[in-house]
């Protein structure tokens, strides 16, 4: 048999972070490498998707989302950050952020475009451009603030470059961007005339009264932007897969014919709870969201200080990178898995996040976990200091 894979697989590997999780499980461990949330799904949410699937909600819906899911969507956008989005033209509903970010790489970019990638990066980020046939170019930030400037975007873009992608508050290191950062990216893609890709997917864990900028919301970049969220991480339902992206008509209607193509619609009656919660739900929800976590990221950080993995604390989002040096192994992976043998608690091995060796002495920790969960695991952690 001559039957044979197709070149593309070998461009897309197996996530570490879905390999690290098949090795906790063996282990029985604590998971903190995906960023599963285990956190309570709000009632209303739940309830309006099982009252939703009794009602007869469990057929095709519109390829872009149910009308009511795009109102709320495009409601609530103002709501929290002034933007004005036509439901009807600028909102397409899609399998999660991550569809909605892989249907707009299909709808925008062509095979060979160049797109500037911040480095350390979330690897499907990567992923999503090397399966679209784009090429990925990094753009370093250095910590303590993992600052970058202008002359580093300089540094990379060539006649090829297409789109810049941004992910505020970011995976893997939870850098917020600032207003004054973005005002660079968007002079920067202005000049160099490019698409914005952005992913906002952890928009309301915000830490240390930080505010999220939408880079959309910048002077003149509406046009040029495709904001990119969802539902999974902010309801706690990252199984549901729901998301969305924002954008120009021009943009939105090619999307959202790739979502048809792969995924037909995004479940209905999840589409109608996800509406009733971003609905019912107001500003304090999203407030309180950004409290609860910022505990579990002080209660994490403490324990990664404790035994010595000092952490790169987060402004954003709910990962921590950490330096894990002092454990044995010779490389991120096996520092990893030392540490899931010795400990049970799983964590992604930081080369995951950098094209080259940048991450060999950095871990990742995700913190979306319930607090007794979250106790037991900086326990286990701290029994190594
Ligand atoms: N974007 C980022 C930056 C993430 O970290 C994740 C999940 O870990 C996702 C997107 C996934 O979002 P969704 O479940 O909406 O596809």
């Amino acid at each position: 048999m001559s039957l044979q894979l197709s070149k593309r697989h070998e461009w897309v590997m197996q996530s570490e972070i879905r390999n690290m999780s098949i090795e906790c499980d063996k282990v029985g461990g604590i998971n903190l490498s995906q960023g599963v949330c285990d956190t309570e799904v709000p009632v209303v949410v739940r309830r309006a998707a099982q009252g939703a699937m009794d009602d007869g909600w469990n057929t095709y819906t519109r390829y872009d989302g149910i009308d009511e899911l795009r109102a709320a969507i495009a409601w609530k956008q103002k709501m929290i950050t002034g933007m004005e989005v036509d439901p009807e033209r600028e909102v397409v509903v899609s399998a999660g952020a991550t569809g909605a970010l892989f249907c707009a790489c299909l709808a925008l970019l062509n095979p060979g475009d160049e797109v500037i990638l911040f480095e350390p990066f979330y690897g499907y980020h990567l992923q999503t451009l090397v399966a679209t046939e784009a090429v990925p170019v990094y753009a370093r930030m250095r910590p303590p603030k993992w600052s970058f400037r202008q002359e580093d975007l300089e540094a990379v873009v060539t006649p090829r470059t297409r789109g810049i992608v941004i992910c505020t508050p970011s995976n893997p290191c939870g850098k917020v961007f600032s207003r004054d950062e973005l005002q660079i990216v968007a002079d920067f893609a202005e000049k160099h005339d490019l698409f914005v890709f952005t992913d906002e997917i952890y928009e309301h864990f915000i830490y240390d009264g930080l505010k999220h900028t939408p880079p959309a919301t910048l002077p003149g970049m509406k046009a040029r932007t495709i904001t990119v969220s969802g539902l999974s991480k902010t309801f706690s339902i990252t199984g549901w897969r729901i998301g969305y992206c924002i954008c120009d008509p021009r943009w939105t209607q090619a999307i959202g014919f790739f979502s048809d193509l792969v995924y037909v619609c995004a479940p209905a009656p999840l589409q109608k709870g996800v509406a009733q919660g971003l609905k019912e739900l107001g500003r304090g929800y999203y407030e309180k969201l950004g409290i609860k976590y910022q505990d579990k990221r002080d209660r994490i950080c403490s324990a990664l200080f404790r035994a010595g993995f000092t952490p790169h604390v987060p402004m954003g989002a709910y990962y921590i990178l950490a330096d894990i040096s002092r454990l044995p192994g010779s490389n991120s992976k096996e520092k990893a898995m030392n540490l899931l043998k010795n400990t049970r608690v799983a964590c992604v091995p930081g080369e995951a996040f950098y094209h080259d060796r940048s991450g060999e002495n950095l871990a990742r920790f995700c913190f979306a976990k319930e607090d007794s969960v979250l106790d037991e695991a900086c326990r286990r952690i701290e029994s190594l200091s």
